[in-house]
């Protein structure tokens, strides 16, 4: 029976692009196949992996494995989809990035974009005499003239991050997306991306994001969040 909605990991690492991943490709995708998923973006740190050697996986493991790049940016980590050749020369010139990624069809996500405010926990902010971060004022840096839309829920995010994140998709008024930014077997699938119709290409998942076709959410606490 065909399905009806389709259930991507969009923010995954692994060891062979990314030095800070412990996962070879093979473990990431036998994991999200392990965990029912349809399908999977590889988004290594500024790496563009092969198109052909991410065609084979797919054939081969019977998931979907798509590419993209987290690419490091002066305005933060941005996700890119859709997208198969090197862009960290534009990590620096935004707007000629965003231009080139419109240009290739792709689309951009600020990954994970209020990680730093909440490096210190609300507590910890009120101890050290800091106002309280507000989503509002967020929402007016530069990295949202960019970007398509943000990452909502990221499997290595506190539940305070994740919330600030739905606040200011909703000021946004865009669809925020789920990743499990994983970097071990553990935690792939730990948030994902439900899109609302059945996802066959790459061509169709970049069309189902832009179109907002799909909600996002999380499945279970990451071994991160719990600091194991
Ligand atoms: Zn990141
Ligand atoms: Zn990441």
């Amino acid at each position: 029976m065909k399905k009806s909605s389709m259930e991507f990991d969009l923010h995954t690492h692994s060891s062979q692009g990314s030095a800070c991943s412990r996962m070879h490709i093979w473990d990431l995708i036998q994991a999200a196949c392990q965990k029912g998923l349809d399908g999977v973006c590889i988004t290594d740190h500024d790496y563009c992996w092969d198109p052909g050697d991410l065609a084979k996986l797919h054939r081969e493991s019977g998931i979907q494995v798509y590419g993209g790049v987290e690419l490091s940016t002066s305005v933060g980590e941005i996700l890119v989809y859709g997208v198969h050749q090197p862009l960290l020369h534009l990590r620096d010139d935004l707007a000629k990035l965003t231009l080139l990624v419109r240009e290739l069809g792709g689309l951009m996500v600020a990954a994970h974009p209020f990680r730093t405010d909440f490096a210190l926990s609300a507590f910890s902010r009120e101890e050290r005499g800091l106002e309280p971060i507000e989503v509002e004022e967020m929402c007016r840096r530069p990295v949202f003239d960019f970007v398509d839309t943000l990452e909502v829920y990221n499997g290595r995010s506190s539940w305070q991050e994740i919330q600030a994140a739905r606040k200011a998709a909703v000021v946004l008024g865009r669809k925020g997306t789920g990743g499990s930014d994983a970097h071990s077997v553990l935690s792939v699938g730990s948030c994902v991306t439900v899109f609302d119709n059945p996802v066959e290409s790459e061509i169709q998942l970049v069309a189902q994001l832009r179109k907002g076709r799909f909600q996002a959410k999380k499945k279970e606490v990451s071994q991160h969040v719990l600091g194991m």
